[in-house]
């Protein structure tokens, strides 16, 4: 339950709340003006984290020379290979594919399914178990415009103007083109999206969208989908062979330039292996768990951009690594969930942002960076609720929902989210939920094409890892799509590259002797490494005694 001074600001929402609810039956979600460009502008300038000064810097190394990347970033291009190139025998090859996939999200599991429908055996490495990942976790849905008021290029218009302009055109072609065939895909399979009493597909809108075109399953989209696609992959046993806990750490390239496998590492026995494969697909998602600015975030522990750093090292381009998503409504109280997700589905369905005193202040429904920026604005102004811990929030009044929806609309609709509050003793159909931005989504990535390969001959790269499809910000929804769009499109062509002959040269490890060169004419600390693998949170007193014992064990 919220503590007692928190309810005294809850009381000046409840206050506020029946003006508001009237509000909303006149105008919809229209309650509060949205912003005029000039006024967006303003407002990411000076509150967005991704445009303060200290936000970014150049990278001195690698294909991106010279860019501005953010902080986080950087640090981890500019540091040493977790594997030295001479501790590797390259002939002693432990596992032979056609493709190998790394990472098993949705965009994995999609990318294994149509490379083993393609005909080419596939190895599918994840870090943690089938499934551990942030497309399990997702929350709101999913778009697609297949509904008879809405077609491919307005939802076109929509994801190039909320990611600024910045999108790769044919990038954003295939994603939307793609779209409606993918639900239908997604459906044959087994997923079960929410539907309408006659059994048409119920689609509710999302942020920066003109259209609804949100598909969903409750407010556990995510999981649905993950889940189906994982079984699908489980179910092949003889076309896909997939290892779990198991981590790429390095690419490995051939003489000719093409990828040619990668090493990897198995985190329970700690050996190290070698895999030879035809096409390599990166699949390893985003990059939360750097903590960018110190945010908290609603990403899975295995979030450490490791394909990133892999692909880079390989000589493969980044686009956008000075753009950062950074969700509006994060948890801020209870401390148990601090940068959980609280979908943007509750503003899709009629929960308004207020502030300490009850009072809009933000259109709900802006783009996620002009939301977010909107939110710290507010709580910079001194408007926002404070944490027992020094956090800062603004209230999303959920129990609106019911109110302008019908009783049992959040337990119909956000079953999850009335569980998770639940669990700390919070009725979100009675009281409102604090919230404040939490990092949430990599915008940019490594630069493929429309056929999801990068620069480097047979090296794909799908979902959240790779960059261009949502300029510098993605629209809710969007990238579910595009892990199963471009999942299935690096699939495909990786298996077809394999089907038309790739004769392979000799392995090499070349690019990252390289690679480290650079890094040591930059005097970079040696104890910094990447890839990260897992985020490291033992605090320094902690470490400090877990050596001692480490080192005692070793003299006795
Ligand atoms: C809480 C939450 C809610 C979201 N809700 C929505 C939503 O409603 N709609 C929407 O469109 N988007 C949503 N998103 C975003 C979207 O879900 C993700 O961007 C997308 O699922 C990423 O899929 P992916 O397959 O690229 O990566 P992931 O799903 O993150 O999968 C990456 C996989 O790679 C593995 N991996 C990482 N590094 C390595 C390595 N070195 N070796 C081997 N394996 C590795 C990981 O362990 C993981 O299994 C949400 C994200 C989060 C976190």
């Amino acid at each position: 339950m919220y503590p007692k001074y928190m309810m005294e600001s809850i009381k000046m929402v409840e206050k506020t709340r029946p003006k508001r609810l009237e509000l909303a039956k006149k105008l919809g979600k229209e309650v509060f003006p949205g912003m005029t460009e000039q006024e967006r502008k303003e407002v990411l300038d000076k509150y967005h984290p991704d445009y303060q000064s200290d936000a970014l810097r150049e990278l001195r190394i690698g294909p991106n020379k010279g860019e501005k990347m953010v902080n986080e970033v950087v640090d981890i291009m500019e540091s040493y290979p977790r594997n030295h190139p001479d501790t590797f025998d390259l002939d002693k090859i432990e596992i032979e594919t056609d493709v190998l996939i790394i990472g098993a999200g949705s965009a994995g599991l999609s990318a294994a399914i149509e490379a083993s429908n393609g005909g080419a055996e596939v190895t599918l490495v994840t870090k943690l178990r089938l499934g551990d990942s942030n497309s399990m976790m997702a929350q709101g849905g999913i778009q697609a415009a297949d509904q008879l008021d809405d077609n491919p290029t307005l939802h076109y218009l929509d994801v190039i103007g909320g990611g600024h302009f910045d999108n790769k055109p044919e990038l954003v072609e295939a994603l939307v083109k793609d779209a409606a065939p993918s639900i239908k895909w997604l459906e044959d399979l087994g997923v079960m999206f929410d539907k309408n009493s006659d059994g048409s597909m119920m689609v509710k809108s999302g942020g920066g969208t003109c259209r609804n075109r949100m598909h969903s399953a409750r407010d556990y989209t995510g999981a649905a989908i993950c889940r189906v696609l994982r079984d699908e992959v489980q179910n092949r046993p003889e076309k896909i062979n997939f290892i779990e806990y198991t981590s790429a750490t390095e690419l490995i390239l051939d003489n000719k330039g093409n990828c040619a496998g990668a090493i990897l590492y198995h985190m329970e026995n700690k050996q190290f292996s070698i895999v030879k494969a035809k096409s390599v697909i990166i699949a390893t998602g985003g990059f939360g768990r750097l903590h960018v600015r110190g945010f908290e975030t609603t990403n899975h522990y295995g979030a450490t951009a490791d394909g990133l750093v892999m692909g880079y090292r390989a000589g493969a381009k980044l686009m956008y690594m000075d753009s950062v998503q950074y969700h509006p409504t994060g948890a801020v109280f209870p401390e148990q969930i601090v940068g959980f997700l609280c979908t943007e589905k509750i503003r899709g369905l009629g929960a308004q942002p207020v502030n300490k005193d009850g009072e809009l202040f933000v259109y709900p429904l802006e783009p996620r960076d002009i939301e977010a920026s909107a939110f710290i604005r507010e709580c910079d102004k001194g408007l926002g609720v404070e944490t027992p811990s020094g956090l800062r929030g603004i209230w999303l009044d959920s129990p609106l929902i019911e109110l302008l929806v019908g009783e049992g609309t959040i337990e119909r609709y956000l079953p999850a989210m009335l569980r998770q509050y639940k669990r700390f003793d919070i009725d979100i159909t009675k009281y409102p939920m604090l919230v404040y931005p939490t990092l949430h989504y990599q915008n940019g990535g490594l630069e493929i094409d429309a056929n999801a390969e990068t620069s480097i001959p047979g090296l794909f790269v799908a979902g959240e890892a790779s960059g261009g499809v949502h300029g510098r910000n993605r629209l809710m929804g969007n990238s579910q799509l595009d892990i199963v769009v471009f999942g299935r499109r690096a699939g495909t062509n990786a298996a077809a590259k394999v089907k038309k002959g790739v004769k392979l040269g000799k392995m090499s490890l070349k690019h990252v002797e390289d690679y480290i060169k650079e890094v040591d004419k930059l005097g970079i600390d040696k104890k910094k490494i990447s890839p990260v693998i897992l985020p490291d949170y033992i605090p320094d007193h902690v470490k400090a005694k877990q050596l001692a014992t480490e080192y005692q064990g070793t003299l006795i």
